[in-house]
């Protein structure tokens, strides 16, 4: 069945509720124009809104980690999550544009949320198919420059570094 059609039988309607976006599970992986659309969006800088991905690598002297993940605040819920409500809605990124839902290769996986088995079939599936794709073009693209940056700079004796598609940054 074709995706549109898997998305529809899945009978997902959001119930806004907030949950995807609370506790210290919800660890959401931002690109660099992610990152800067959401700073165009808000006026705050890069690093009030994304941290280092929090899995460090450790090898020999260097430590490094890859991409950057939105902030949270001490209840480890989202920095952009006020009253239950996501504050950049129209800028939010990929993964919470197509949540409960992930493409796994052509498989089509959704994870467990209160909008799931609604009853009914999931609205706006035609829109959330096109959003998916969209998503894994853009992590594709994202993986490959970010390997392309990995395989081209030499770590740095006692660094720290993250790397992304534009390059390899060092993090104070
Ligand atoms: S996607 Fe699921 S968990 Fe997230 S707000 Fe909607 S119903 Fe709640
Ligand atoms: S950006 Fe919005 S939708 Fe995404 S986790 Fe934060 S509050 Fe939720």
């Amino acid at each position: 069945m074709e995706l549109e059609g898997r998305i529809r039988k899945a009978e997902f309607i959001c119930r806004c509720c907030g949950e995807c976006c609370s506790g210290k599970d919800n660890e959401v992986m931002v690109s660099p124009d992610e990152i800067d659309l959401l700073c165009q969006a808000t006026g705050l800088t890069r690093d009030q809104i994304a941290e280092p991905y929090p899995e460090w690598i450790r090898d020999g002297g260097a430590v490094f980690t890859f991409g950057r993940v939105l902030r949270r605040g001490e209840d480890g819920n989202c920095m952009f999550l006020a009253d239950s409500k996501c504050t950049v809605y129209e800028h939010r990124p990929h993964i919470c544009r197509t949540y409960p839902f992930m493409l796994d290769g052509e498989n089509l996986l959704v994870f467990e949320c209160s909008g799931c088995k609604s009853g009914a079939e999931t609205p706006d599936a035609e829109q959330m198919a096109k959003d998916l794709l969209a998503r894994r073009e853009a992590e594709d693209k994202e993986f490959l420059l970010t390997k392309e940056q990995y395989q081209k700079h030499s770590m740095v004796l006692g660094s720290t570094i993250i790397f992304d598609s534009r390059g390899a940054h060092l993090h104070k």
